[in-house]
């Protein structure tokens, strides 16, 4: 997979993907990141890109022509790839956008600065716009950061252990169940009996146990959104009629 971004700094792009897992996917050859410089499609001797707003108002805004000449040669470059931009107004990222861009053959990400584009760049020359929360940040490179981090762990081969993405928080709509590893007892805090027992089905029923009880606690609107067994549901309701659920 190849991803484009598009950003008056590229130099904050490079050094956070070298590290550890994506570092280790790059130098592999399983997914390539490339920044460009929105100033080499400005024109002009002091290379614009960005003009007072129309109607008054603080700050800069993006302006439409170099972004329009950018999104055309990066398109060019890679056929078939979808141009995201980085919005605090566009639809909120969520896991299962992560495992269907992992299938796009490339991904181009359009990051603002200042007080954000032209609003005839989002009309007409993008394929869709994507916000990381409900927050403003001072430009769109680290949202198409975090999006990339979260897109490659879906492409096949980047994370070591195959098959680990699916047991994660959101992959089946719900949080992961409590891990636990190496001392048995913490601080006097024991590791739950049932996952020292080596029975494979007892341990399955507690983590589905778990995961339900977790969201129940944290995330109660993930419930809304998920489609469970009449076995889940029962267990809801038993979790649900408990005063106050253990942690
Ligand atoms: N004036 C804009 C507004 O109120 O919608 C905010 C502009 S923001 C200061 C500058 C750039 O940062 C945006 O164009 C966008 O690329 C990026 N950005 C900021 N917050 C973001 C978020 N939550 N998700 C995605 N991109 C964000």
């Amino acid at each position: 997979m190849i991803f484009d971004v598009l950003t008056l700094f590229p130099g904050m792009i490079d050094s956070p993907l070298q590290e550890s897992i994506l570092g280790r996917a790059i130098r592999q050859g399983l997914l390539e990141v490339r920044a460009h410089n929105l100033r080499d499609w400005a024109e002009g001797k002091h290379l614009t890109t960005d003009d007072s707003p129309y109607g008054g108002g603080d700050g800069m805004v993006m302006k439409p022509e170099p972004v329009a000449r950018a999104i055309a040669a990066l398109r060019d470059r890679s056929p078939g790839a979808k141009v995201l931009l980085m919005t605090p107004q566009g639809r909120p990222f969520r896991q299962r956008d992560a495992v269907e861009l992992a299938r796009e053959p490339g991904l181009v990400f359009i990051c603002g600065r200042y007080e954000g584009f032209d609003e005839r760049i989002r009309q007409t020359l993008v394929d869709d716009e994507f916000s990381i929360g409900d927050f403003v940040l001072t430009g769109g490179e680290l949202p198409a950061m975090v999006m990339i981090d979260a897109i490659s762990r879906h492409l096949p081969g980047v994370l070591g252990a195959e098959g680990s993405a699916e047991s994660d928080s959101f992959s089946d709509g719900l949080l992961e169940y409590p891990q636990y590893t190496r001392p048995a007892v913490f601080n006097g805090m024991p590791v739950p009996e049932v996952l020292l027992s080596g029975d494979h089905g007892r341990i399955a029923r507690w983590r589905r146990e778990q995961q339900l009880l977790r969201t129940l606690q944290r995330r109660p609107d993930l419930l809304e959104q998920v489609s469970l067994s009449a076995e889940d549901l029962a267990i809801l309701e038993k979790l649900k009629q408990q005063p106050e659920p253990e942690e």
